[in-house]
Parts: C-alpha cells; sequence; structure tokens
C-alpha cells in the first residue's frame, strides 16, 4: 500500500479526511452545492460584492482592455497601470502612505513575515493566527513566541523577561478567522510603544466589513498609527481575489526588493485588479455603508437565534458565528445533516483549529434574507438538540 493511501485511510478512521465540493453562487446568498440549491452559510463574501454589477462589469471591460493575463512578475514586465491604480487606491482607503499588492492573502503573510524578521529575531503570534502566518514565521526562521489567545497581559510579561536583541514583531489576526472574536489592538498598540516593537495586523475578515468605510480593524479600535503593517485581503469582504500590506513608504519599498512572494511570482491579472478598484469605490461610498448595515443587522438576527437556543458561539462579535461542538465526527456528521437539510455550512477540524475544538463556522452575508436565516438557525437548533451538542 503506498503511503498516500495509508495516510488517507488515517484520516478518514479519525473523521478528518477532507473533501471537494462543487458549489455554485447564486443571488441572495444561495448556492447550488453537489446540484441541489441551499443556503450558503460558509462564504467569505460577507458583503456579496463578487457578483456585484459594477464588479463584473470593471472586470470585463479591463480584460477587454488588458487581455487575460499580466504576463510575468511585477519587476519583470507584470506591472500594469492598474496595479498601481489599485495600490494607490488602497492607500487612500487605509489611510497609509503607501500600499503593496500580493497575489493572496497566503503569499502576503509568508513574503512579510519573511522579509521583516530573520535569524535572531523573535515573532510573537497570538496562538489562533491563521496557517499563513504560522508558514511565514516557519519561512523566516525566527524565533516564534505563540501567546495565549488575545492574552495581552501575557503577551507584555513575556517581551518583559525576553533579554534578546534581536527585532521583535508583534502580529495578531483583527477578526480572528475561526472564532470571530476581535483582537485588543489598543493593548497592543500600547504594548507596542512600551517596547519598541514592530505590530502587524491580519485584516482577511475585517477588510470592507469593518470601521469607517470598510477600512478595517485598526480603523475601529482607533489604533491606524500603531499599526506600522497592515495586512488585508481582497478576496473575502471585498468580492475579488489578492491582498495588500498597507503602511510607510519605505516598508513597501522595502517589501518590493526582500520579499519572496512579491518577487517571484506572476502578478495578479487585470480583472481582478479592475474589481478590487470597483469593489473600493462601493466601499467608501453610501451603499457600502448600507451593506455594512444589512450585514450587522442579519448578524445580530442570527447570533441572537443561536444563543437564544443555548449554542456557544464562542463571544463572537462578527459575522463569523462558530457554534462550538468539539469532536471531529459529531462536527462532520452535524454538517453532513444540515446540508440534507438545505443549509451549507462546513465543519471545521484540525489543523485549522486545535483538536476537541472543532465547530460549524458560519458567516453571515449583507444579502442573506432574514427568512432563510431564521430557517437556517431553526434547522441549526434541531440538529443540535439530536446530536446532543444542546438539551
Ligand atoms: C483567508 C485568510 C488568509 C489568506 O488569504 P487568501 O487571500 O485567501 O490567501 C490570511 N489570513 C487570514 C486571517 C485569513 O482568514
Amino acid at each position: 500500500m503506498s503511503f498516500f493511501k495509508e495516510e488517507l485511510i488515517r484520516l478518514q478512521k479519525s473523521s478528518l479526511l477532507r473533501s471537494l465540493k462543487t458549489v455554485n453562487p447564486l443571488p441572495s446568498g444561495h448556492a447550488t452545492v453537489n446540484g441541489r440549491d441551499v443556503i450558503l452559510l460558509c462564504s467569505n463574501n460577507y458583503l456579496g460584492l463578487s457578483d456585484h454589477p459594477a464588479l463584473k462589469a470593471a472586470s470585463i471591460e479591463a480584460i477587454n482592455s488588458y487581455g487575460s493575463g499580466s504576463g510575468a512578475s511585477r519587476l519583470v514586465s507584470g506591472n500594469l497601470a492598474l496595479h498601481e491604480q489599485l495600490e494607490t487606491s488602497i492607500a487612500r482607503f487605509k489611510g497609509t502612505e503607501s500600499a503593496i499588492l500580493f497575489n493572496s492573502g497566503y503569499a502576503a503573510n509568508t513574503g512579510t513575515i519573511q522579509a521583516l524578521v530573520g535569524r535572531g529575531d523573535t515573532i510573537y503570534s497570538d496562538r489562533l493566527n491563521h496557517a499563513s502566518i504560522v508558514d511565514g514565521a516557519i519561512l523566516s526562521r525566527a524565533r516564534l513566541v505563540r501567546y495565549p489567545h488575545n492574552d495581552h497581559k501575557t503577551l507584555r510579561e513575556l517581551l518583559e523577561q525576553d533579554k534578546n536583541t534581536g527585532r521583535r514583531l508583534i502580529i495578531t489576526d483583527g477578526i480572528f478567522s475561526m472564532d470571530g472574536d476581535i483582537a485588543p489592538l489598543k493593548e497592543l498598540a500600547e504594548i507596542k510603544r512600551d517596547f519598541n516593537t514592530l505590530l502587524m495586523v491580519d485584516d482577511a475578515h475585517a477588510t470592507g466589513v469593518m470601521g469607517n468605510h470598510g477600512r478595517g480593524s485598526a480603523d475601529l479600535l482607533g489604533v491606524t498609527r500603531d499599526v506600522d503593517i497592515q495586512m488585508g485581503t481582497l478576496g473575502k469582504g471585498l468580492g475579488s481575489c489578492g491582498a495588500y500590506v498597507a503602511g510607510s513608504r519605505e516598508l513597501t519599498d522595502y517589501l518590493k526588493n526582500c520579499s519572496r512572494s512579491f518577487i517571484f511570482s506572476t502578478s495578479l491579472p487585470p480583472a481582478a485588479l479592475a474589481a478590487s478598484i470597483a469593489a473600493i469605490d462601493i466601499s467608501t461610498s453610501s451603499e457600502g455603508e448600507h451593506l455594512r448595515a444589512a450585514l450587522e443587522s442579519n448578524r445580530a438576527l442570527f447570533a441572537g437565534l443561536l444563543e437564544k437556543a443555548g449554542l456557544n458561539t464562542m463571544g463572537s462579535c462578527t459575522q463569523i458565528l462558530p457554534v462550538m461542538v468539539g469532536g471531529a465526527k459529531e462536527t462532520m456528521e452535524f454538517s453532513k445533516v444540515l446540508l440534507e437539510d438545505g443549509v451549507f455550512v462546513q465543519g471545521i477540524r484540525p489543523p485549522t483549529v486545535p483538536s476537541g475544538s472543532c465547530r460549524l463556522r458560519c458567516t453571515v452575508m449583507a444579502n442573506h434574507e432574514e427568512n432563510d436565516l431564521r430557517f437556517a438557525a431553526a434547522k441549526i437548533i434541531a440538529s443540535a438538540r439530536k446530536l446532543g451538542v444542546i438539551n
């Protein structure tokens, strides 16, 4: 037997085997999954922008003008006017001097962290940070210290005890991707000032969603000036794809020279760039305000229904609403039953979350209809009772 097969069998036995579903997103927060119409409760397209007419029109026009691919990495011949326009637009949106694009959030985190720190330096990373941050830390060869989730007091103690002379980087998700809670950025900014460290925030889930005009978590908590490196993605709330790092001109010039995922990868295609520019225009307009208000009222409705039934949503106060289950087997059974009931929610298992904390991860969108959210909540509550998750 090949080791591939052995490993697949091992994963299957521990309920950790992953497989792909064929999904076709539909309007109003629906989708077809393997051919069936269901309520889509596991997309990060929070504002519903991915099929917005303005984004689609901008993409089509960009393809007609510039073609389908950029043809090279930015530093070779793949630096189109659209890349520069989008970077200017992101810097204005974020209120920073400059911004630099990456092909994905994964590439932004690995490429940025690897460029900022190295041997002899230390990364202080929240224990629940995204996998791409952990991978960037490993790539960098810096010492990695994972502090307890959102525990800024322990982080301060760790820094007080730190006698190393190298650079120090504190890094946190803005909104945590699997728990839906928000990082204590005010406290982290104070620590950053007291210990003269760098501070980096990953706003994959807050971009377009949180803060004034959807600028993100640092804006929401009033610490934009303290966050040296504001990373965010264009593929979630903004409905396109790719990612950015926003900060000083020196930072982005440095990354253009030292970030390997920026240097050694073909740049984003015209369609994605034009869609992102259109998405930022919407996020900063009154339509953006309406979408965020709709998202918030959907979130409040859905969270209220789950919590009233006694489900543990882990203190989330955002559009990411986990429903704690525990074991992998029950979680996957829960998700399977819901899909049969017409509700598409993914179960989340290790290595995405720590073992024993498997959960459903529900994500609410601005374009969900109230009756659909009520229907989905009722199905989740009924299944939770049947499976013994609640009484
Ligand atoms: C999704 C996500 C990423 C990766 O972004 P992609 O653009 O999907 O590669 C990075 N960080 C966090 C917190 C995420 O949730």
